[in-house]
């Protein structure tokens, strides 16, 4: 599988030779924020808006980037050029950098920058046609007062709690509710609910990733007349659905067909599923910046 990788200021290109400091404080404390960004037809996709939300995350957690925002850009851009790819899976981590043990993030001299573009790896393809079976999870989404789930840290035992609880019950994947009960998110993506035709996602003030995959959705619906709006929702709002679906950039949409044993809408892909999943194809095939 080809695979370029950006290590802290050389670009190798293999695994084996991309080895990070055991005294890296990413690796020591989950000290770091990232981006999980996808490439299509040889364009990155929506790369300003994940570009923004990484240094929105540092700026959060007092972490500095050691690149402008523009240099770094042009060092994604290399990176995904370097694998021969036109479509990839990239992933951009800056993280506190080796220091010595110890939480104090002033032990960390620099920051360090690490990527990884490589080939994407998808859902498997009959998940889309069948869907996904699901559970709520016990494990609540961190409150934001603890940890803004809004922040993408490189700590997400949270998230991986709620995707062993999917796995234990032998179903695909995690729904995450707010310590209030409210819906949140999946464990690994935002959720979208279908109410009478109209698209309803949980607001960020429940204490979710504002993902770009959502924003997308968002602008999609409004160029074409698709009713949505943000909504406080509990897990009866999520039997009663006609259609649910998840939303990231790794999964892109990825339908809903059972959550905790009982069945959603018809138990197949929903009608406006499908719609946003085309309108969402048609969208990477010209959205994005060039890296050729
Ligand atoms: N929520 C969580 C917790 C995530 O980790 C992600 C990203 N995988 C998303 C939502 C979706 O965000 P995006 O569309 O920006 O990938």
């Amino acid at each position: 599988m080809p695979v370029s990788i950006f290590l802290n200021g050389e670009y190798v290109d293999s695994r084996e030779k991309a080895l990070v400091p055991l005294h890296e404080h990413g690796l020591l404390y989950g000290d770091g924020v990232f981006e999980g960004i996808r490439a299509y037809h040889g364009r990155i996709f929506r790369m300003k808006d994940h570009m923004d939300r990484l240094y929105h995350s540092a700026r959060a957690i007092m972490l500095e980037v050691p690149y402008p925002k523009e240099e770094l850009g042009e060092i994604l851009l290399e990176t995904v050029r370097r694998t021969g790819l036109e479509d990839a899976y990239i992933r951009l981590i800056v993280s506190r950098g080796p220091g010595d043990l110890g939480i104090d993030p002033r032990k960390c001299p620099r920051p360090a920058v690490y990527i990884i573009a490589s080939a994407i790896q998808l859902y498997p393809k009959e998940k889309l046609v069948k869907g996904l079976r699901c559970t709520i999870a016990s494990t609540r989404r961190n409150r934001p007062d603890c940890l803004n789930p809004q922040i993408k840290t490189l700590n997400y035992l949270n998230n991986i709690l709620a995707k062993i609880e999917a796995i234990q019950s032998g179903v695909d994947e995690a729904i995450m509710l707010n310590e209030a009960g409210y819906v949140a998110e999946g464990a690994a993506d935002n959720i979208w609910v279908v109410q009478d035709g109209v698209l309803c996602t949980p607001p960020t003030h429940v204490g979710i990733l504002e993902g770009i995959t959502r924003k997308v959705l968002m602008e999609m619906c409004d160029e074409h007349g698709i009713p949505w709006r943000e909504k406080n929702m509990v897990v009866h709002d999520l039997i009663k659905a006609d259609e649910i679906f998840l939303c990231g950039t790794g999964a892109e949409l990825i339908p809903v067909v059972e959550i905790d044993g009982r069945v959603i809408g018809n138990g197949h892909p929903g009608p406006l599923f499908q719609k946003m999943l085309d309108l969402f194809r048609e969208r990477t095939r010209t959205d994005g910046v060039p890296f050729r």
